[in-house]
């Protein structure tokens, strides 16, 4: 039997557990170090590996027709250490999978501890791995240590590295109202990569624009934690209900000023416009510029359904400011998750520019095995890009459209799993299993379910390459 010299793993969080785990289950031996309880970050509390640092929740553990229980199912299926943990340890609620947070940290640093191809180092890699570590996964989370971080930063560029996300709401362009919505560039700008007809553009009157300042305004909004509010990097980029608490006029002469655009149905420039940027090169997910918020998710589905094209909107992705730490992988690392400029280094996790536990645990898993299959000589192609670990490695990793500033802190943010980072369907549903035609939200779900099944099948198919390539 061929032994193969180790791999380190950087941060014992949810994709570095992951990743270690895939990389013994590939019988190659990995050296996982975590910092903790040596040096600890301002949300962990102990030191068990895959602390859950907030909530308890795994999000919906439904997979026909919710893309992270498709992200689950796939990832049981591909032998996943956290999913395992949390199924061993959900507690009662509801369709979603919730776990008991000490029992599956607990889980995860047993099942790591006894495993015998496993070595774990506790304390914190305070830089660059030194160089005779040929093969790392960096998977130190949103709360990577400053030394490490700044190491990164000085590696990547700066601005290839961002230490806050200020998340705009994404949209799901099926769902917005394109009788009223329409596409210009500001001026008609074609710009680098445009045609002048690059924005979706949703018109508002000075009644709509005064109503929406009012709920802006008056809409509930999480605060920042208290070592969030001390962080300097927030500065410069300020949520919008921030902006109108400023004046009712800064955001028109901000991000939503009506100038250079027309309403065709009008011919005349509107009061104020709310503009969405083409998010996907699938094209299925649009951005609302400038819409980084502290409103709460629900307050945000409510007070962003009032902007007129946007009525019936479905989220991808809703608004966040967060302290966080990720790299502008679109730019930086090659599709198995190596850094161009230094390929030995691999990224895992939240560190990607993906969001959430389950999402980063993916990419720990598919970091561990590219890691794993490359330590022994073999190539390993990431799933297709139908399934939900594909779209997502695929997203990070190419299929976001940076802007023209192109950097993290500008255009690339954190993204959790959802449909539209699929490729649409060919032939999409129009009747049920009854033979009736489908409307509305019943042909989305129905469109789903078609989505998820092909997703599960091109896994399966997937599964079984490797199975022969290891045979
Ligand atoms: C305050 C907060 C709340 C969040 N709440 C949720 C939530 O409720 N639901 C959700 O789905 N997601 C949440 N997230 C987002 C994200 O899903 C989690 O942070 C998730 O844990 C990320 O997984 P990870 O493995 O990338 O990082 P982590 O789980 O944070 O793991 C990184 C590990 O690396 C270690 N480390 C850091 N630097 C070094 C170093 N230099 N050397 C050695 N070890 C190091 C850390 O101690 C840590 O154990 C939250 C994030 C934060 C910051």
């Amino acid at each position: 039997m061929t032994i193969h010299s180790p791999i380190h793993v950087v941060g014992g969080g949810l994709a570095g557990s992951e990743a270690a785990w895939q990389i013994a289950s590939q019988g190659v031996p990995v050296i996982l170090h975590e910092m903790r309880p040596v040096r600890m970050t301002d949300a962990h509390k102990t030191e068990g590996l895959a602390e859950l640092v907030c909530s308890n929740s795994f999000r919906s553990d439904e997979w026909e027709t919710n893309a992270v229980g498709l992200l689950h199912a796939e990832m049981r299926r591909t032998g996943s250490l956290i999913m395992a943990a949390g199924d061993r340890h959900k507690l009662p609620a509801g369709g979603a999978l919730a776990v008991d947070r000490d029992a599956f940290s607990a889980e995860v640093t047993a099942r790591l501890s006894e495993n015998p191809l496993v070595t774990i180092e506790r304390g914190e890699v305070a830089g660059l791995p030194p160089a005779d570590w040929d093969s790392v996964v960096v998977a130190t989370g949103p709360l990577t240590s400053p030394a490490l971080s700044e190491e990164v930063r000085a590696l990547t560029g700066e601005g290839e590295l961002a230490f806050f996300d200020a998340i705009a709401p994404v949209v799901h362009f099926d769902s917005i109202d394109q009788t009223i919505a329409w596409k210009q560039s500001r001026y008609d700008k074609a710009g680098p990569a445009g045609t002048g007809a690059d924005y979706l553009n949703c018109p508002m009157s000075k009644e709509e624009y005064e109503a929406f300042i009012d709920a802006l305004l008056a809409g509930d909004k999480t605060v920042f934690k208290e070592w969030e509010a001390s962080t300097p990097y927030f500065d410069g980029c300020l949520p919008v209900e921030v902006m109108a608490e400023r004046g009712r006029e800064t955001l028109r002469f901000g991000p939503l000023k009506p100038v250079g655009l027309t309403d065709p149905r009008t011919g005349r420039r509107p009061y104020a416009v709310v503009q969405l940027r083409q998010d996907n090169a699938l094209g299925t997910l649009w951005n609302m510029v400038g819409f980084q918020t502290k409103l709460k998710h629900a307050e945000q589905v409510r007070v962003f359904r009032m902007i007129p094209g946007l009525a019936e909107a479905e989220f991808a992705r809703l608004g966040g400011l967060h302290r966080n730490t990720f790299i502008n992988s679109p730019k930086l690392l090659d599709g198995a998750l190596r850094l161009k400029a230094q390929p030995r280094l691999r990224f895992a996790g939240q560190i990607t520019g993906v969001e959430g536990y389950v999402e980063s645990a993916a990419i720990g898993l598919l970091a561990g095995r590219f890691a794993a299959a490359e330590r022994k000589g073999q190539t390993l192609a990431a799933p297709p890009p139908t399934t939900a670990l594909g779209a997502l490695i695929a997203h990070i990793t190419g299929g976001h459209i940076l802007d023209n500033a192109g950097s993290a802190s500008s255009s690339f943010q954190p993204m959790n799993i959802n449909y539209g980072l699929l490729p649409p369907l060919d032939d999409a549903p129009t009747t049920g299993a009854d033979g009736k035609r489908l409307k509305g939200k019943e042909r989305g779900t129905e469109k789903k379910r078609v989505m998820s099944r092909r997703a599960l099948r091109d896994l399966d198919g997937w599964l079984a390459e490797r199975a022969h390539a290891d045979a």
